[in-house]
Formats: C-alpha cells, structure tokens, sequence
C-alpha cells in the first residue's frame, strides 16, 4: 500500500514538472528538479521490490505450511513508509507552495504518508520487534 503511496507522490510530481513553467520552461528541464526525480523514481522501485519479494517469499512459506518471515515483513513495512514519506516530501517540494494547498493532491498524500510512520505500528517498535528475531 505505501510503495503504491510512493509511486503516487512520484507520478503526481513527474506529471506537475512537466507542465509548471518557471524560467522560461517546464520545470522538469531545470537539473536540480531531473535530479530529484530520479532520486524518487529509484527509491519508489527499490520500495516496490522489497515488498513484492516479501510478498512473494511468505506466500510460498505459506504454501509450505511455514509461519511467515515476519523480520522481511517489517524490513518492507519500514522501507515503504519511509520511502513514501520521503517521496512526498520530496514531490511537495517540487509543487512548491501549491504542494500545500489542498487544491493539489499531493497535500492529501503527503499527510498519508506521514501517517503511515505511526499506523499499524510505530516504526520504531516494529524495528525493535524485527530486531528480535535477526
Ligand atoms: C492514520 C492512523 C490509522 C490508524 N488505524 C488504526 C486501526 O485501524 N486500528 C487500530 O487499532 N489502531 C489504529 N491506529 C492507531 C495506531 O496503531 C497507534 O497510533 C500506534 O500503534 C501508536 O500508538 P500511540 O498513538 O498510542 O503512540 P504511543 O504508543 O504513545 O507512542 C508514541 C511514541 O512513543 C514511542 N514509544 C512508545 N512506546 C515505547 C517504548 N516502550 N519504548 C520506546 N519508545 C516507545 C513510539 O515509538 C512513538 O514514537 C491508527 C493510527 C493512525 C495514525
């Protein structure tokens, strides 16, 4: 769900640089901006792998009647929300002032993101509880 978060964030920034124009062009043609997007593109993939792999790796204990590898559970559900947070920081920056209106989703999605830190357990404690089981 909070890879999918990421990619949201990332999709709603690629698609408002291409048409915000500031300096005479598109802001997705200024470096600093081609930059971040790349940063956030790499990190929403890197997000989604993990937690496909997880995915993937627990159904098939499953289907040998072995209890989940909760430790990789918790690794993806860290990564995740962290990664959409930081996405959404990054595409709200990108949106600039308009990022904080609630004219533009990406207002909606950042406190999404931000929440998820703290839903379905604080992060810090599902570390502790990972930790646990190295
Ligand atoms: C958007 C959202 C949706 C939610 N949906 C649900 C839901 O559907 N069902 C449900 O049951 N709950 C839900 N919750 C509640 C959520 O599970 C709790 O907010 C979460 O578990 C944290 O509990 P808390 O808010 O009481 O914070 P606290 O437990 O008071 O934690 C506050 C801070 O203290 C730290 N802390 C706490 N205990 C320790 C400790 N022993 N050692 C060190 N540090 C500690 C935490 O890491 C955190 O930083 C939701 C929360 C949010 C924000």
């Amino acid at each position: 769900m909070f890879s999918g978060t990421a990619h949201s964030a990332y999709d709603e920034a690629l698609n408002y640089a291409r048409e915000r124009i500031q300096g005479g062009r598109p802001i997705i043609e200024h470096q600093n901006i081609k930059l971040k997007l790349f940063d956030m593109f790499t990190a929403v993939e890197a997000a989604r792998s993990l937690s496909r792999r997880v995915w993937l790796y627990n159904a098939s204990q499953r289907a040998a009647m072995q209890p989940p590898a909760l430790e990789y559970s918790i690794a993806s559900k860290v990564l995740g929300t962290e990664t959409a947070f930081r996405v959404a920081s990054q595409a709200v920056q990108i949106f600039g002032g308009n990022g904080l209106t609630k004219e533009y989703v990406i207002e909606k999605i950042f406190r999404d993101a931000r929440a998820a830190m703290i839903e379905d357990g604080v992060n810090e404690t599902l570390a502790l509880l990972g930790a646990t089981r190295l």
